[in-house]
């Protein structure tokens, strides 16, 4: 197994890792690696690859040149920067942990809207800086979230876990989903509409798709326009999601009430980010995955998805279905 992106080891040497792969036989190793050739050079003779980072570049050209790789594995659950297809046509499994975090994003995101609806992080700063409250042209209408409408954009496992959370709160809950079943909806009490009407009826919109060619910008310009001016963005799930500089401008201009974002277009948020001194934000630093009991289910999980692949069987979570008919590994 290479692990081609090693920027640390968790600090035990990968010792959970190791008790697992051990006794099969299965050797670590690992790189730091940011370039292609790095990468390559690493990992040419791998069975397996690992990676941890969001931006470690699994191109065609690197899948290309792995000789005896059978599967790929993502220390998280985006893979964007995976060409999966790539490794479907070279007969490869990608495989992440698709269930490590999904209580922690969850939690996150309906901390976020929570705080957004209240004004919590606004009016911690203006008390730290030695005000008390703020004018109310910058404090807006804090509405009542038992009358609001959620929308959740994708409706998948964290979307799911943050509708059972919210439920509570909201007054109803919407989803737009083109790839989900609609008794999964039906199952959460959420009512699957086109992205148009979520837009124009949501008063906390929420995102929670995967990145890819086709949600790249999913939120720009057009779509911001149709939100209520009353409305607030919620963003856990991949920067470039949205149209970042569409979004500062929509939240200069009060087109939007605000926004909440844990993922940027570029990350870590550049020092000279208009999105740092707006008032309607709240932001945190792409840590809405992360508590240590998520970092233990996270290494089990790829541990065990290496050991599956390497001894024969099929991983729990493999990302392109599509590889199966071209690949002899047994169900469990
Ligand atoms: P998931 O695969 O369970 O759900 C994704 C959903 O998006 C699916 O239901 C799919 O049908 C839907 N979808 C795909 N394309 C769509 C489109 N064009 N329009 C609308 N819906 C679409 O994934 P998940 O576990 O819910 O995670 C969602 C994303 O959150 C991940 O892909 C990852 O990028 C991100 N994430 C972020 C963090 C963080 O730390 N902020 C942590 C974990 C995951």
């Amino acid at each position: 197994v290479a692990l081609v992106d090693a920027r640390h080891d968790w600090g035990d040497d990968f010792r959970l890792e190791r008790e697992v792969w051990q006794p099969l036989g299965i050797r670590l190793s690992t790189a730091f690696c940011q370039t292609e050739s790095e990468i390559i050079a690493a990992a040419q003779d791998a069975d397996a690859v690992v990676i941890a980072g969001l931006y470690t570049p699994i191109t065609a050209t690197v899948i290309a040149a792995l000789d005896r790789c059978r599967l790929i594995v993502r220390y998280g659950i985006g893979v964007d920067n995976i060409d999966t297809e790539a490794a479907t046509r070279h007969g490869i499994v990608v495989a992440n942990a698709a269930e490590y975090c999904v209580p922690e994003v969850a939690d996150h995101t309906a901390s976020l809207m929570l705080a957004m609806v209240r004004r919590v992080a606004l009016l911690d700063r203006v008390i730290r800086t030695g005000g008390w409250q703020p004018p109310p042209e910058t404090l807006g209408p804090m509405r009542r979230l038992s009358t609001l409408t959620l929308g959740l954009i994708g409706l998948g496992r964290i979307a799911r876990a943050v509708a059972r959370r919210m439920r509570p709160f909201v007054a109803r809950m919407l989803a737009y989903d083109p790839y989900v079943d609609r008794a999964v909806a039906d199952q959460e009490s959420i009512l699957l509409v086109g992205l148009a009407d979520l837009l124009a009826e949501g008063d906390l919109i929420s995102i929670h798709v995967p990145l890819l060619p086709t949600t790249r910008h999913l939120i720009g310009a057009q779509e911001l326009a149709r939100m209520k001016p009353t409305a607030f963005l919620i963003n856990t799930s991949r920067g470039p999601v949205v149209d970042e500089e569409a979004l500062v401008q929509a939240l200069q201009t009060h087109r939007i009430a605000g926004a909440a974002l844990d993922v940027f277009a570029v990350e870590p948020l550049p020092a000279h980010s208009p999105l740092r001194s707006l008032d309607n934000v709240v932001l945190t630093p792409h840590l809405a995955a992360y508590s240590p009991e998520a970092v233990i289910d996270l290494r089990q999980s790829v541990a065990r998805t290496v050991a599956d692949v390497l001894q024969g069987f099929w991983p729990a979570y493999v990302v392109n279905p599509e590889v199966k008919p071209r690949f002899p590994l047994q169900r469990r």
